[in-house]
């Protein structure tokens, strides 16, 4: 299959979009002014159910909504469309939109790391075995998802792009760095680059010959939104073979493949592009967040792990979707999210359970909802969040139990307290030192 991507220009090339009502496109084209917009000929032909629309999981992961932005925004967009305001007016009002949707993205520049007093932008190193990468090439996907927090980075006009191409001083920097074992490329979607591209930032790191580099991870929705990277693409063959040359050297190579819903593992041509890569030697570890109107269901989470290992994936995150961006509209309250994974992960076997969650990235760590629970202290019982860390900025803080006071409507750690009347969770203190002035703006609910 030849690639062919959607957006609000070619719209109405959609095949199957005249199928839906008029209002609905209308409300697609205004909101698409706010929320980044593109969509694929693999995700309208083979995975969204055209019949189901505008309920069906696909097309809401797809096509931005009325009801996934806040009414004031959606207003301001639609006097766009209307043509009320100059482009220079526009890109003022959009500026000012965008820092209501995202209000603290600061934090993650304390993430970049430094060789030799150099900072080295568009890489992050927040814990002490992965360094992340953001190559330059691969900033943007195959299609967006309409809940998705890197969205500021496909809009054009954040300070904050995170991109490097700066392959050397990678590798020097984990070669200086024993403690660091993983290197993660991420985006964006890294498998949008060209697979020579791919190979630059490789053949750097196999080539500095780093003891210390365990893992080459790769983060990715191609097998969900265009499996055809690894069939047909011009270049997939020298792109798997690519895969097969990491192996071969004695490195872990990890597919970090994002599947939000059974319907994109059900397809032909994702088996085949599995099998193609695990035929490689690669692994594929798979991770997704909970998101209302998706897959708030145990059942759809229990049917996308046991899929996944039929597959041979390997299950590996939950995460809790962070109120920013269209996420008022996609998120799940921590209890929910809880029960979703507890009820989902009793019903399959233990080879689906390598998966972990539902966790938060926030700015202490990964923070894993373990579960609600009850304690009687002096005759007065009280209900808790019990909680720990999957990672940690600080190594010493991940798989510590901590307690936080029952709130069934907190949908991020921001709004929790911690329990038995303390003022504070165990790690705060170090944090503040960590951030200093920093947090004054950013509070440690925030990303990264
Ligand atoms: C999740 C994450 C990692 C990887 O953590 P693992 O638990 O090893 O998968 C690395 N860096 C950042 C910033 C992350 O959010
Ligand atoms: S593929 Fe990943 S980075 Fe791209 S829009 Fe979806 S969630 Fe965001």
């Amino acid at each position: 299959m030849k690639y062919k991507a959607y957006n609000s220009f070619n719209f109405n090339e959609i095949p199957r979009i005249r199928n839906v009502s008029e209002s609905l496109r209308k409300e697609i084209l205004i909101s698409s002014r706010v929320l980044p917009f593109k969509t694929n000929n693999y995700v309208t032909d083979f995975l969204i159910d055209w019949s189901k629309v505008p309920d069906d999981p696909i097309f809401l992961l797809n096509f931005p909504l009325k009801d996934m932005l806040q009414p004031a925004h959606f207003r301001e967009a639609a006097r766009m469309v209307e043509g009320h305001y100059t482009e220079k007016q526009t890109v003022e009002i959009l500026k000012k939109i965008y820092s209501e949707l995202n209000p603290h993205p600061a934090a993650q520049q304390h993430n970049v790391p430094v060789l030799d007093g150099k900072k080295l932008n568009g890489m992050q190193h927040k814990y002490r075995e992965t360094v992340l990468i953001f190559p330059k090439q691969g900033q943007t996907c195959h299609a967006y998802c309409t809940f998705c927090f890197r969205w500021p980075q496909f809009m054009g006009i954040s300070p904050l792009k995170f991109r490097t191409d700066e392959a050397t001083l990678l590798a020097s920097y984990i070669k200086k760095n024993p403690a660091v074992t993983d290197v993660l490329f991420t985006g964006g979607d890294p498998m949008v680059m060209h697979a020579s591209i791919l190979r630059g930032y490789i053949d750097a790191l196999l080539s500095a010959d780093i003891p210390n580099l365990q893992t080459i991870r790769i983060g990715t929705k191609a097998l969900a939104y265009w499996p055809f990277r690894f069939l047909t693409d011009p270049d997939s063959d020298e792109l798997l073979h690519l895969f097969e040359r990491i192996v071969k050297r004695g490195i872990n190579l990890a597919i970090m493949s994002h599947f939000s819903h059974p319907a994109e593992l059900q397809t032909t041509h994702v088996a085949e592009a599995i099998r193609k890569i695990r035929s490689t030697g690669a692994q594929i570890r798979t991770q997704s967040p909970v998101l209302k109107h998706i897959n708030d269901d145990p059942d759809v989470w229990a049917e996308m792990w046991r899929l996944q290992v039929n597959h041979n994936c390997i299950p590996y995150y939950m995460f809790i979707a962070r109120d920013t961006g269209a996420q008022h509209y996609f998120a799940v309250p921590l209890v929910k999210a809880w029960e979703i994974f507890r009820k989902a992960y009793q019903n399959v076997s233990g080879v689906c359970r390598t998966v972990r969650g539902p966790s938060m990235s926030c700015i202490p760590g990964k923070v894993q909802v373990l579960g609600v629970s009850e304690v009687t202290i002096n005759g007065k019982k009280e209900k808790l969040f019990v909680m720990r860390m999957l990672q940690g900025r600080n190594p010493n803080w991940v798989a510590r139990p901590f307690f936080a006071k029952y709130n069934p409507d907190a949908i991020w750690i921001d709004q929790l307290k911690p329990a038995f009347g303390e003022e504070k969770f165990f790690f705060e203190d170090e944090l503040e030192q960590m951030f200093k002035e920093e947090l004054s703006e950013a509070s440690f609910g925030d990303f990264e």
